[in-house]
């Protein structure tokens, strides 16, 4: 980076991202001396009381701000959502069964290619027959009612669609990474079998990924692979079969209190809206910028444009300029190119106007 700023600028990157300012402050003043211990929480056993306490608070807060009912597991993993692309297929297939996937994106790619390594997944919809710019219609006919689970990504980051609805066969278990839009709305949660997070986009710091897990489902994996592999480790480990990250899952907490000082997911929900609303119809009020994602489609998280269908140039020229003014992390994702704004919780709506500003002025001298 060659600018330099003394204060903290807005911050659109994809992940990791901005993350509340208060709630830093608060893991700033307590860093040293977590507690009145003498220690910061960094520095104690997770076997302590000290940090027990944090581990349950966490769990707690995400258990209510998602109203999950007593069925399901709430745990701290880590390796990503990338390692629960493996580890899912790892649990529930083997060479005699199959899942089904709903192909939105780069992400599903992925996951799509970790469960090839078990079978031949159904994909029983598809939108990469015009590069993800578009949900693509469910048809229940095309799903396997012996598939051992259903796939969906429910926000997908790098082409800047978002599922408001999901359809799945009841009976099938649906697995959804929501890495991208986890706790932006509210959703009936308790409707998933497992739900899983990269914290890194609207929970915490990178490092830690929230797993939510029916029982229920968590108890069909297999048991003939290596303990650390199996949800049932870490459910009758409480999140500490091995040490856990600690700091992560502090401040993990952190934002959930900050959540809920919001006024929970309706609010922030609500302001989600407002955000990208304020983008989006920026967007399709201008005649440099485009976005061509039909209105039911986009996301609330990832705001992806173009300028001048597509002009390379005058887009990289953008995001210099957008830096110079205070904005950073806007280059879209190297596979789709173009502008990305990720507004994820922790973006305030400041920000947001700060940027459709620039965005008017940018037009207005190009
Ligand atoms: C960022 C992202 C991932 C990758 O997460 P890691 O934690 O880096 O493994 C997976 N899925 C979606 C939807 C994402 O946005």
């Amino acid at each position: 980076m060659t600018l330099a700023f003394k204060h903290r600028i807005s911050n659109f990157s994809a992940g990791p991202s901005t993350l509340p300012t208060s709630v830093l402050e608060k893991a700033k003043h307590e860093l040293l001396n977590y507690q009145d211990s003498g220690m910061s929480i960094m520095e104690v056993s997770h076997r302590t009381k000290l940090f027990e306490d944090v581990l349950e608070h966490a769990t707690n807060q995400i258990k209510k701000l998602m109203e999950l009912s007593d069925d399901m597991e709430v745990l701290f993993m880590q390796g990503g959502a990338r390692y629960q692309f493996a580890v899912t297929p790892l649990n529930f297939l083997d060479d005699q069964s199959s899942a089904d996937i709903v192909h939105t994106g780069a992400w599903t790619k992925l996951a799509i290619q970790e469960i090839s390594q078990f079978c031949s997944p159904r994909i029983v919809a598809s939108s990469e027959d015009r590069n993800f710019s578009y949900l693509p219609k469910i048809d229940l006919s095309n799903f396997d009612p012996n598939a051992k689970y259903v796939h969906y990504c429910s926000n997908n980051t790098i082409y800047g669609t978002q599922w408001k609805n999901f359809q799945f066969l009841k009976n099938i278990p649906v697995v959804v990474d929501m890495s991208s839009d986890i706790l932006s709305r509210k959703l009936d949660f308790n409707q998933f079998d497992l739900i899983y997070a990269g914290a890194q986009k609207n929970l915490g710091p990178s490092g830690i990924t929230l797993v939510v897990i029916k029982k229920e489902f968590a108890d069909k994996g297999r048991s003939d692979i290596p303990k650390y592999f199996q949800y049932r480790s870490h459910i009758e480990n409480q999140s500490m079969f091995n040490t856990p990250p600690t700091f992560a899952i502090y401040l993990l907490g952190l934002v959930t209190d900050w959540i809920q000082e919001q006024g929970g997911l309706e609010s922030i929900e609500k302001r989600n809206t407002e955000k990208s609303n304020l983008l989006y119809n920026f967007i399709d009020k201008s005649s440099l910028y485009t976005n061509s994602i039909s209105n039911e489609d986009r996301s609330q998280m990832n705001v992806v444009f173009r300028l001048d269908s597509g002009n390379e140039d005058l887009e990289q020229d953008f995001v210099k300029q957008a830096h110079q003014n205070e904005l950073f992390g806007l280059k879209g994702h190297r596979s789709a190119g173009g502008i990305r704004a990720s507004i994820y919780n922790a973006q305030s709506l400041e920000a947001v106007k700060n940027l459709v500003s620039f965005m008017s002025e940018f037009e207005r001298t190009h």
